[in-house]
C-alpha cells in the first residue's frame, strides 16, 4: 500500500508512534513540509497529552520489566546492533534528513554515521560504568552503585536530529532507563526511522517510545509528567526555561543545551591559512543553524584587515540551494526560522557587509533559503554580536590585546564553545582558562565533534553535560550501600 507522503524512499508511515513496543496510528496529524520547497510531503503524527501518558507507563513498565533486568553487557550488545544497522542504513537516513530538515545531503550523511557512532560509542561503555567502596569504620563495608534514573524524558530540536537523538537516547539506554522521546516538528522523520530501527535490533518493547508532535501539546505534558525521572531537553532558551520550572515542579534533574554566540579569537601569530577553512565553515555548516556555531571571529587588529578580506573572499564562493544538489548550505528549516534570520540581518548597516554569498538561480521560490552574510566591525554589544541568530551569518571584530579579546569573547549571556589561534603555547594555556565556555579548542574549532567530547554549556547555553563518559553519571543516579557486619 503506498504510503500517505511523497518522500522518496521512506519505509514506513510517520503518522505511526512507537509506544511500548507497537507502533500506533495518531488520532490527528501535522503536515511534514520540506524546507528546500516549501511543500507538504507527508502527514506526522501529533501526539496528544494522553499518548504521553500511555508512553511514560510503557516505559515505567520497561523499567521495572525485561528492560530493566537486561544486564549491562547485553544492553551494549543492543546498542551496537542498532549502531551497525544504522550504519547500514546511513544513506536511506541521510536521505530522509534531507527532505524533512534541508539539510544537504553530505552534512545529513555525516549525522547518520554519528548516530552510529553514538551507538557504538555507548554500546562499549555500558558494562564500564562501575561504583567504588570506600573504606570507613571498622566493622562496615561501603560502596556505591551507579543506577538508572528511570523513566528519561528526550525533547529534541530540529537542527541534527539523528546527533542529539544518538547522544542523548543512547546514553540513557545505555545506563538502563527507558526512553521517552519527543522529537521536533519539524524534524521527526529520522527520530522515527531511528526507533524502527532500534526495535529491529532488539530492543525491548517500552525501553524506547517515540510520541510525535507539538511542543506546547506533547513536549509540554513530557516535560511536566510526574512520572519522567529525568529531563534531557535541546533547543531555544525560552523554552528551556519552561522545562526547568517544569523539572522543579517535579523536583527531578534536568539537563539542558540551549545555544551559543560561540566565539574564535585570532591573535596576531596564529597560521591563518590552517585557521581560515574553520573560521568560516564553523559559521556557516547546516546554514547556521548550530547550537555549536561560531557566530563571532575576534581578531587582532593588526591582521584584522587581513581576516576579513579572506573570509569575504570565501563567503562570496559560497552557494546555497536544495539539500539534495548538496552545496555548502541548504535552506533554513522553516519561512519563521527564515523570518527571524532576515530580521537580525536586516539590522546590519550596508557598509559593514563585508560580502554575502548566493542563492542558486534554480532554487525552488517556496524554499527557505538565506544568502550567508559576513558583517564587519559591529560594535561587540550590537545584537548581531550578541544573540543567537542560528543562519547563515558571522561577524569580525577587532581586538587590541589579550585582555580585551577575553573581554569581549565573554561578554554575551553564552558560554557553549570558544576557541583560539596562536603559536604561544604559554597563551594557549591561559586563554583555556580565562575563556567561559564549556569546551575550548586550540588551534581547531570543535575537533571533528567527537561522541567521545563532553559537551555543554555555562550561562545561558545551559547545565549539565552531554556525550562522552560524562554523559553516563548524568544519566545515572549514584547509591551508597553501607553494610554493618561487626
Ligand atoms: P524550541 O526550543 O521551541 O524547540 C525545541 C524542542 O522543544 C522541540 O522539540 C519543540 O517541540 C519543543 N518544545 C517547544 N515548546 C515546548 C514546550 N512549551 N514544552 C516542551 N517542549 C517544547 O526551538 P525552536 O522554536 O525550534 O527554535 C527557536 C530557537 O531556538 C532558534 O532560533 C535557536 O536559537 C534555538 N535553537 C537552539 C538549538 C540548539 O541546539 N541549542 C536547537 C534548535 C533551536
Amino acid at each position: 500500500m503506498p504510503l500517505p507522503t511523497e518522500i522518496p524512499g521512506l519505509w514506513f508511515d510517520p503518522a505511526e508512534m512507537l509506544i511500548g513496543g507497537t507502533w500506533r496510528p495518531a488520532s490527528q496529524t501535522l503536515p511534514i513540509e520540506d524546507p528546500s520547497t516549501g511543500a507538504g510531503i507527508g502527514a506526522l503524527g501529533r501526539g496528544t497529552t494522553g499518548d504521553i501518558d500511555a508512553a511514560v507507563a510503557a516505559a515505567d513498565a520497561a523499567r521495572w520489566g525485561d528492560w530493566g533486568r537486561t544486564t549491562a553487557t547485553e544492553r551494549g550488545r543492543i546498542l551496537a546492533r542498532i549502531g551497525r544497522m544504522v550504519l547500514a542504513r546511513a544513506d536511506d537516513l541521510a536521505r530522509l534528513e534531507a527532505a524533512d530538515v534541508g539539510k544537504p545531503l553530505k552534512q545529513a550523511k555525516a549525522d547518520a554515521v554519528a548516530l552510529a557512532r553514538y551507538m557504538e560509542f555507548y554500546g562499549g561503555a555500558a558494562d564500564k560504568v562501575m561504583g567504588e567502596t570506600i573504606p570507613y569504620l571498622d566493622g562496615y563495608t561501603v560502596y556505591t552503585l551507579r543506577e538508572p534514573h528511570g523513566v528519561t524524558g528526550h525533547i529534541v530540536p530540529w537542527n541534527y536530529p539523528m546527533q542529539i537523538v544518538g547522544r542523548s537516547v543512547g546514553a540513557a539506554l545505555a545506563m538502563g532507563n527507558a526512553c521517552v522521546l519527543k522529537p521536533a516538528e519539524e524534524a521527526s522523520l529520522t527520530a522515527l526511522a531511528f526507533a524502527r530501527i532500534a526495535t529491529e535490533a532488539g530492543l525491548p518493547p517500552g525501553a524506547l517510545n517515540v510520541v510525535t508532535g507539538l511542543g506546547e501539546e506533547a513536549g509540554s505534558a513530557l516535560a511536566s509528567h510526574p512520572g519522567v525521572h529525568h529531563l534531557s531537553f535541546t533547543g531555544s532558551v525560552a523554552v528551556g526555561r519552561m522545562i526547568q520550572a517544569a523539572a522543579a515542579a517535579n523536583v527531578v534533574p534536568v539537563t539542558l543545551e540551549l545555544g551559543g554566540k560561540s566565539p574564535q579569537v585570532v591573535f596576531a601569530d596564529a597560521d591563518l591559512d590552517a585557521a581560515l577553512p574553520f573560521l568560516v565553515n564553523a559559521g556557516i555548516q547546516n546554514a547556521g543553524q548550530t547550537c555549536s556555531a561560531s557566530s563571532r571571529i575576534l581578531v587582532e587588529r593588526s591582521r584584522y584587515d587581513e581576516v576579513v578580506a579572506r573570509m569575504a573572499d570565501r563567503y562570496r564562493a559560497l552557494r546555497v540551494g536544495p539539500a539534495m544538489a548538496d552545496l555548502e548550505l541548504g535552506p533554513l528549516i522553516s519561512a519563521r526560522q527564515k523570518a527571524v534570520v532576515e530580521g537580525f540581518l536586516a539590522t546590519a548597516p550596508e557598509a559593514s557587509v563585508a560580502a554575502r554569498g548566493s542563492i542558486v538561480a534554480d532554487a525552488p521560490a517556496g524554499g527557505h533559503y538565506v544568502a550567508p552574510m559576513l558583517v564587519a566591525g559591529p560594535a561587540p554589544d550590537h545584537p548581531l554580536a550578541q544573540d543567537e541568530i542560528f543562519g547563515p551569518a558571522q561577524v569580525v571584530i577587532p581586538f587590541a590585546d589579550e585582555d580585551e579579546a577575553v573581554a569581549i569573547a565573554n561578554g554575551t549571556q553564552y558560554g557553549l564553545v570558544a576557541s583560539v589561534w596562536t603559536d604561544s603555547g604559554a597563551r594557549q594555556m591561559r586563554l583555556a582558562k580565562r575563556l567561559r565556555a564549556g569546551q575550548v579548542f586550540l588551534n581547531n574549532y570543535g575537533a571533528g565533534g567527537g561522541v567521545e567530547l563532553p559537551f555543554g554549556g555555562v550561562g545561558r547555553s545551559g547545565h549539565g553535560r552531554e556525550k562522552g563518559f560524562e554523559a553516563l553519571y548524568g544519566f545515572s543516579v549514584l547509591k551508597t550501600v553501607a553494610a554493618r557486619h561487626g
